[in-house]
């Protein structure tokens, strides 16, 4: 399945039903009264998050979306028929975004979450509600009003206690691989993780976590070159970050360097998610002597001036990985206990997570435009056509 973790929808609530303009006509009764009766309102438009669903690939597909519109009244003061409601199904974790505004309508993070995203019109009203002692044959009915409309951006982040960071061939998939029953792929070259991959992570019997690989940051990331800034909002959600790190990298550069590069690039990116708890983890320690790994961990760990905990692993012969995901675990459950217990500590943690959200969103939208001047330059240049690509305006009605 192809995973998109980016649409933009449009979404049609349906119209309100017109009231009816009728009279009642029946043998010996003549001068019957006003009889019509009210339309039917129309039906939202609701996101459902579903568990069963990790992709927003079919909104690519089919992006336009209409509720059903309520029926009109008709005489014998009978009501419209309600427009049904429709729901559109979203992976956990789907934040909305207004497209026109900018603004976070919602964000749906737990499985049956709804969105209201576009309201039903209001039924209008038959000409019975207009008679009155001055007035017995009244002409006047309301129409309805039409349902909401709204342009939709759709962003999916994955959903991981644990995030792994850093440059392409690091060993990140390798670890992965290593502690949890995931497969992803593997290979010398760069980008082989060209989506986000989750692994869950069994300690020892107790309940696992989740770990989440992204593809690998290089420089510029944060400003939009190669592919990792995409990647870099999935690991917003995550409690821990693991900052992982080839020891002996095959161009032979300084391991200083790769740790420099990627903080630099996640503090670009977004300061509050790089205030996140992070731990270091060097690997292919199997590629270094023994008697070599200590001082090389302290020639590191002093040059880059790192302040959180630090692991030397090899996620190639799983020699530490039982070490630093039996203390991710204990880690993950402090912090869940703290949160739990501590109001001050959940609040601030809370905090966190919407300065996080913020600036990942304004970093996203910074590009987004940029993307779009930069499309709106190459087209001025071609001089192009008004022929437009929005595609045709057909609506999909289930
Ligand atoms: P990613 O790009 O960070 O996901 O890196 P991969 O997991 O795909 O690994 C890149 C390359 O490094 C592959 O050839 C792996 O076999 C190799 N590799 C990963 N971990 C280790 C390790 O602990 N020791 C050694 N010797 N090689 C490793
Ligand atoms: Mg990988």
């Amino acid at each position: 399945m192809k995973f998109i973790d980016e649409s933009t929808i449009y979404v049609h609530a349906g119209d309100g039903g017109n009231g009816c303009l009728s009279f009642r006509r029946e043998k010996y009764i003549p001068r019957g009264g006003p009889d019509g009766g009210d339309g039917g309102d129309g039906g939202d438009v609701w996101l459902v998050a579903d568990q069963g669903l990790n992709t927003l690939v079919d909104y690519r597909y089919q992006p336009r979306y209409r509720a059903e519109r309520g029926m009109d009244g008709s005489g014998r003061q009978k009501t419209g028929r309600s427009g049904a409601d429709l729901e559109l199904k979203v992976p956990v974790g789907t934040a909305v975004i207004d497209e026109d505004t900018g603004e976070l309508l919602g964000d749906l993070a737990r499985p049956g979450e709804r969105l209201l995203v576009a309201a039903g019109g209001r039924r209008g009203l038959g000409n019975i509600h207009f008679k009155s002692s001055t007035n017995r044959t009244p002409r006047r009915t309301t129409p309805g009003t039409p349902g909401e409309t709204r342009t939709l951006r759709l962003q999916l982040r994955v959903l991981a206690d644990v995030g792994l960071l850093g440059r392409p061939n690091a060993g990140k998939s390798t670890l992965l691989s290593a502690v949890s029953a995931a497969h992803p792929k593997v290979a010398d070259y760069p980008f082989t993780t060209l989506v986000p991959q989750l692994g869950v992570v069994d300690v020892g019997g107790q309940s696992g976590f989740v770990m989440a690989d992204i593809p690998g940051l290089i420089a510029g990331a944060a400003e939009g070159a190669g592919l990792g800034v995409r990647f870099l909002k999935h690991l917003t959600r995550c409690r821990l970050l693991m900052q992982v790190v080839d020891l002996l990298p095959a161009d032979t550069s300084d391991p200083v360097e790769a740790i420099r590069e990627v903080s630099a690039e996640l503090e670009a990116f977004s300061p509050a998610l790089a205030s996140r708890e992070r731990w270091l983890v060097l690997n292919k320690a199997d590629l270094l002597p023994e008697d070599a790994r200590d001082a090389e961990r302290d020639r590191i760990v002093s040059a880059v001036g790192w302040s959180g905990p630090v692991y030397m692993i090899s996620g190639y012969t799983g020699e530490g990985t039982e070490a630093l995901v039996g203390d991710a675990r204990a880690r993950l459950d402090a912090l869940e206990r703290e949160s739990a217990d501590n109001p001050a500590f959940a609040e601030a943690e809370e905090l966190l997570r919407t300065r996080v959200d913020q600036e990942v969103r304004e970093r996203l939208e910074a590009q987004r435009r940029a993307r779009q001047a930069e499309r709106a330059e190459q087209k001025h240049a071609q001089n192009d056509d008004d022929s437009g690509d929005d595609g045709p305006d057909v609506f999909y009605v289930p």
